[in-house]
């Protein structure tokens, strides 16, 4: 079963993606909702890992108003007139015992504060303390104040019981510093996925290996093991599987035994490409094909039939169209097994430093470089030998990406950006 040029199985970008985040939908439910499918880890171990029982506040955050100035804690009615003199009648430092507030603070009183302190009853404002002089007992305050002026009220980020990060969250520093906040010293978080990654070609030889003058050195594992490192599973290597049915067809059966197969090499048009014929024969059915795209239009995903869970993924096995593939339709899936909640792809947009000329036709993802200024950003083409060529790829830092649609882009326009 070789894709046609025009085979239905050939979606465009958008259909394509928008199968694999249907399936990645399903898959995340059958994941998450397995026996044994979590696992309790150290707080200081849980970055990068999907949260799987949701943190909770354990109190009102914050437990009392807080100032988020160091200042004087007034009544704003008090400034109506400027300059305003009020009396100093105490200082509240952070961790302040909320018994020892003045139980008082009367108009024309005031009180000096600390960034982080309790705000006492009967004043509603912070006033900076660089908009205040100090006359001995009292205070010259020069500016205006509003209600709740550097105060945060209590309960005003989140209420007793509230949800702070939900499960399928990936948890980043804000969400471990929630978790550290609430006294979550340990999380509950989904089990990495494992994923067996199959490398196919007669002319791949092992990283130790030294290559004859036409083998050349398998990177693709290599390059697919760090993407699925950093997707949140654990990347199983299988040994190379030659062009030969038998072989590879064993292969495959061993990697269908782990959570996601991803295979590299072997989809394309050649006569040695063998993968979706074994998969075929193995009982596969295919969602696509191929995608409108370059690199990588020779992109393969489909399941078993005989097993609606067992999916795989055949990616081209040019280097570069392995990793644009991965990044577009394998993450999602390696994310999904990890228990995380779906999430679109993300782009920048940028100006073009250059005249950019493509064929019609396919979405293209060229390797580049984005200049990275404040304002005014720029993203300059690598000059590269096609889809093979890792030495160009590993100079750029996105992919400019170029609807299919589109022959020229003019130096100075607008160019959406995927960063890696
Ligand atoms: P294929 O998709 O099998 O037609 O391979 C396309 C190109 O990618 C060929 O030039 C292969 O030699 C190269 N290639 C395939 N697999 C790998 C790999 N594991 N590492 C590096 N290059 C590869
Ligand atoms: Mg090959």
């Amino acid at each position: 079963m070789t894709p046609q040029p025009d085979s239905p199985s050939v979606l465009s970008f958008e259909e394509a993606r928008h199968v694999v985040q249907e399936q990645a939908g399903s898959i995340r439910l059958h994941t998450t909702e397995a026996a044994g499918a979590t696992e309790a880890v150290d707080l200081l171990a849980a970055a990068g890992r999907v949260l799987a029982d949701p943190v909770v506040a354990d109190r009102d955050i914050p437990p009392f108003p807080r100032s988020t100035r160091d200042g004087y804690a007034v009544r704003s009615g008090d400034l109506s007139q400027l300059p305003a003199t009020l009396e100093v009648i105490g200082e509240i430092r952070a961790g302040e015992n909320l018994n020892s507030l003045p139980a008082h603070v009367d108009p024309g009183q005031a009180v000096s504060i600390m960034t982080g302190a309790p705000v006492p009853a009967e004043t509603d404002a912070v006033v900076m303390v660089e908009y205040t002089s100090r006359l001995g007992s009292r205070i010259e305050i020069t500016r205006d104040a509003a209600t709740g002026d550097n105060v945060v009220a209590r309960g005003a980020e989140a209420r007793q019981g509230g949800l702070l990060v939900d499960r399928g969250v990936r948890l980043n520093d804000a969400a471990i510093a929630l978790a550290a906040s609430v006294g979550k010293s340990r999380l509950e978080v989904y089990k990495r996925p494992r994923i067996a990654v199959l490398t196919t070609g007669d002319e791949i030889v092992g990283v130790d290996a030294t290559p004859g003058r036409t083998q050349i050195r398998n990177s693709n594992s290599y390059s697919l093991a760090a993407q699925i490192f950093a997707a949140g599973g654990v990347p199983v290597l299988l040994p190379i599987a030659p062009d030969e049915s038998e072989k590879l067809g064993r292969l495959i059966e061993l990697g269908l035994q782990s959570d996601l197969l991803i295979l590299t090499g072997g989809v394309s048009m050649g006569r040695y490409d063998l993968v979706e014929q074994v998969l075929t024969e193995l009982g596969a059915e295919f969602f696509f094909t191929g995608a409108k795209i370059q690199p990588g239009r020779p992109v393969v995903f489909g399941r078993l039939r005989s097993a609606e869970h067992k999916y795989f993924l055949g990616l081209p096995g040019n280097p570069v169209s392995t990793m644009v593939t991965f990044e577009l339709f394998a993450r999602p899936i390696v994310e999904a097994l990890s228990g995380m909640s779906s999430r679109k792809l993300t782009f920048l947009h940028a100006r073009s430093a250059s005249e950019i000329r493509v064929k019609t036709g396919l979405r293209r993802f060229l390797p580049a470089i984005l200049s990275g200024e404040l304002e005014n950003s720029q993203v300059h083409l690598v000059a590269w030998q096609g889809s093979g060529d890792i030495a160009a790829t590993a100079r750029a830092n996105c992919y400019v990406v170029i609807p299919p649609d589109c022959e020229v882009v003019a130096a100075g326009e607008w160019v959406a950006v995927m960063v890696r």
